[in-house]
C-alpha cells in the first residue's frame, strides 16, 4: 500500500471559489465583508502570514485592512484599538496576529474581541460554544481538518481518532471537533506514556506537535488516515511536517502533506469565518458552514 496525499491546496482552493460567490451575493446586498488584521511590532513571520491573509481575503472579493502597529504599543492602546474595530459596522472580522510583544497579555488582547467577530475562534465565548457541541466561529486550523476529512468522504463518526498535542488552538480543539463529530478521541501529549501504542490504534491520525517526523510507519496503523498539522522550519530552509513520510507512506492509507496540506485549508477557514460573520450581520447567513454538532 501507498498512502494517497490528500490535496489540501485544490480542497482550499474549491472552498474559495464557493467562498467567492458568498461573497457575491453579500455585494449585491450593498455588504463588503471586511476583516481587520492587526500586527503589533516588526516579526518578520507574523508579516508574511498577514500579508498572505490579505491577499486571500481580497482574491475573493472581501476587503482586507491591515492595521500594523508599533512595537512599543501599549495592552491599554492595543485593547482601545481593537474596541474601535469591534464599534465599526464595516468591519466584520477581527484578528490580532500572534505573537504579541512580551509586554502585552494574549489572552486579555483576544477576550478584548467582539465574540462575533472572533474569526479566529479564540475567544473564551466561542471556546465554550465548541465544548457545549453549539455553532461558532471554531479555530481555522482544526476546522480545516475536519473539512478536508469531510471533502475526502472519510467517516468520521464511530471512527477512533488520535489527536496528539493539546495546545488551545489546535490539539484540543481538534479533539473536540472530532468529539463532536461522532469520533471517540483520545489526545496525547508530550507527557504520554506509550504514545506508539496510542497511535497504532486510530483509524484517523492528527500530529500537532512541531516534531519534524515523530511520527513513524511504526506508530501508525494499517490503512490509517494521517493528518499532519505540523509546520517546522528546517535549518538549511523548507518546512517539515509532524510525520516521516518515508515510512508512514507503505502503512497508511492516506496523508496529508507538508507544505500543501493542512495550511492551505487554515486560510480558507479564517475566511469562510469572516464570509459568515458577514452574513450573520446582515441577517441572511446560515450556520451550515461550521455546524458540526
Ligand atoms: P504547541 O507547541 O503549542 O503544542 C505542541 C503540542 O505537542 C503540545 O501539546 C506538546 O505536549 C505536544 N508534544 C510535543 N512533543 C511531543 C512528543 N514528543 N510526544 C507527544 N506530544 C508532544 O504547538 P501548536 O499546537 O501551536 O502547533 C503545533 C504544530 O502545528 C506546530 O508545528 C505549528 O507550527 C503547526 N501549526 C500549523 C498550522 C497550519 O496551518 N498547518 C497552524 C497552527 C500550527 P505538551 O502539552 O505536553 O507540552
Amino acid at each position: 500500500m501507498t498512502a494517497r496525499l490528500i490535496d489540501g491546496r485544490a480542497i482550499a482552493a474549491e472552498f474559495r471559489s464557493e467562498l467567492a460567490i458568498r461573497v457575491a451575493r453579500l455585494r449585491d446586498a450593498g455588504v463588503v465583508p471586511g476583516l481587520a488584521v492587526v500586527i503589533v511590532g516588526e516579526d518578520p513571520a507574523s508579516k508574511v502570514y498577514v500579508h498572505q491573509k490579505s491577499l486571500a481575503c481580497e482574491a475573493i472579493g472581501m476587503r482586507s485592512l491591515v492595521h500594523a502597529l508599533d512595537a512599543a504599543t501599549t495592552q491599554a492602546q492595543l485593547i482601545a484599538f481593537v474596541r474601535t474595530l469591534n464599534a465599526d459596522p464595516s468591519i466584520h472580522g477581527v484578528l490580532v496576529q500572534m505573537p504579541l510583544p512580551r509586554h502585552i497579555d494574549a489572552r486579555a488582547v483576544i477576550e478584548a474581541v467582539a465574540p462575533e467577530k472572533d474569526v479566529d475562534g479564540f475567544h473564551y465565548d466561542n471556546i465554550g460554544a465548541l465544548v457545549a457541541g453549539v455553532s461558532a466561529f471554531y479555530p481555522c486550523t482544526p476546522l480545516g481538518v475536519l473539512k478536508m476529512l469531510e471533502h475526502e468522504g472519510i467517516a468520521v463518526e464511530g471512527a477512533h481518532a488520535v489527536v496528539v498535542g493539546r495546545s488551545t488552538i489546535v490539539g484540543k480543539p481538534m479533539a473536540l471537533l472530532l468529539l463532536n463529530a461522532g469520533a471517540t478521541t483520545t489526545i496525547c501529549h508530550s507527557k504520554t506514556r506509550d504514545l506508539a501504542g496510542m497511535t497504532r490504534q486510530a483509524d484517523i491520525l492528527v500530529s500537532a506537535t512541531g516534531k519534524p517526523g515523530m511520527i513513524t510507519g511504526a506508530m501508525v496503523k494499517p490503512g490509517a488516515v494521517v493528518i499532519d498539522v505540523g509546520i517546522s522550519r528546517l535549518p538549511g530552509g523548507g518546512l517539515a511536517g509532524d510525520v516521516d513520510m518515508e515510512s508512514v507512506r507503505p502503512v497508511a492509507s492516506r496523508v496529508t502533506p507538508v507544505p500543501g496540506g493542512v495550511g492551505p485549508m487554515t486560510i480558507a477557514m479564517l475566511l469562510g469565518n469572516a464570509v459568515q460573520a458577514a452574513e450573520r450581520s446582515a441577517g441572511f447567513g446560515t450556520d451550515r458552514e461550521t455546524r458540526i454538532a
